[in-house]
């Protein structure tokens, strides 16, 4: 709009305005026809109507953790899930989980998402369009709870499989002309693409999340076929040669019980995390796909913890959230593989959002 004539002033001015329409849930027409009437032409012509997503379904946990199911413009799904604070009132905050792929191609044995396989990337407007939408969701009930405060990339897909799209959404994200969030309120998660860590880390300043799953390779490449082309040490030698000083890694570890959650692969895991600027997320595991990866009893866990925590990790245990909607981990695309299927091949009764 500039090179078109318009002041630097009057061309943000018009930008914000459209912009700020758009997320407050105003359609792309209504927001562009709030622009001043010298740019509104300008921005007709230049800038792109995002892509709409259309809500099918919603789920609610009893813990207040909404899934929502959205249908793309060509007929894909995808979901998010809206996690609200553990502390109540507006101390806490609401976390939005973001999909960053149709599928995925990763084929993680313990997510019903890698059972898809990768059926097709999401663009940057998809993936702002669906905290958009769960912004307005929540927006609309969430009482005296805090509005979307952070944004996580661990819904359907590996984001740094699909980086050319992920980065300029995380860019909307935090643009004060959007929704102006903190990039350090962001959380991208990986299996661990070691290739692609470096890239990523010096595009953005949005939290590293890393999923570890077995203190060695053997048991991580049974887990997680990507173990076999990137294994713990090249992952390790990527994260080390990317990381400035003053970032750290959050990993995470899903305890499954027998496979991976002994005292002794406590002590492998503090030991592969020693020279790494670590934090540590345990997870029990959540029911999946494969019914012998199971969750440990609460007493395997806390002493999987105490181990790690005496080794001196910065170590938590998180409890699922969502799980009885299969909106927690390594559950998307499976609590409703009916639905899936319906609404790839038919065309249903719709709530649109988008
Ligand atoms: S855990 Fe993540 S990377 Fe692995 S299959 Fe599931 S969505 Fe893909």
């Amino acid at each position: 709009m500039e090179a078109a004539g318009l002041r630097p002033q009057q061309a943000r001015g018009a930008v914000k305005t459209v912009s700020q329409a758009w997320v407050s849930g105003a359609s792309w027409d209504a927001a562009l026809s709030q622009a001043p009437k010298a740019a509104r032409r300008l921005l007709g012509g230049r800038a792109r109507a995002p892509n709409p997503l259309t809500l099918v379904e919603r789920a609610e946990a009893p813990d207040r953790t909404s899934r929502l199911l959205f249908r793309t413009h060509d007929h894909h799904v995808v979901e998010t899930v809206i996690i609200p604070s553990e502390r109540g009132g507006a101390a806490g905050r609401t976390t939005v989980c973001v999909s960053s792929q149709v599928g995925c191609g990763r084929r993680c044995v313990f997510c019903e998402t890698g059972r898809l396989g990768l059926i097709r990337q999401l663009s940057a407007d998809e993936i702002v369009g669906q905290l958009r939408s769960a912004h307005l969701l929540w927006e609309d009930e969430r009482g005296d709870a805090p509005s979307v405060t952070n944004v996580v990339f661990m819904g359907m897909g590996e984001p740094l499989d699909n980086l050319d799209e992920v980065l300029p959404a995380i860019d909307t994200l935090c643009d004060d002309l959007a929704f102006g969030l903190s990039a350090r309120r962001i959380t991208v998660s990986t299996v661990g693409v070691a290739p692609r860590i470096a890239r990523f880390v010096s595009a953005t300043k949005a939290n590293l999340a890393v999923s570890l799953n077995a203190p060695d390779d053997v048991r991580r490449s049974k887990l997680m076929p990507v173990n076999k082309r990137c294994s713990l040490t090249e992952l390790k030698s990527a994260l080390q040669a990317a990381l400035p000083p003053g970032r750290d890694v959050l990993f995470e570890y899903i305890l499954f019980d027998r496979v991976n959650d002994s005292l002794s692969d406590a002590a492998l895991l503090r030991d592969w995390l020693q020279d790494l600027p670590a934090r540590l997320n345990l997870i029990p595991a959540n029911p999946g796909p494969d019914p012998e990866l199971r969750q440990p009893d609460p007493e395997r866990v806390w002493a999987f913890h105490k181990t790690l925590l005496d080794g001196g990790v910065r170590a938590m245990v998180r409890h699922p959230h969502g799980r009885e909607v299969g909106g927690a981990c390594g559950q998307l695309a499976g609590a409703h593989r009916d639905t899936l299927d319906r609404l790839t091949h038919t065309r249903g009764e719709e709530h649109h959002v988008g």
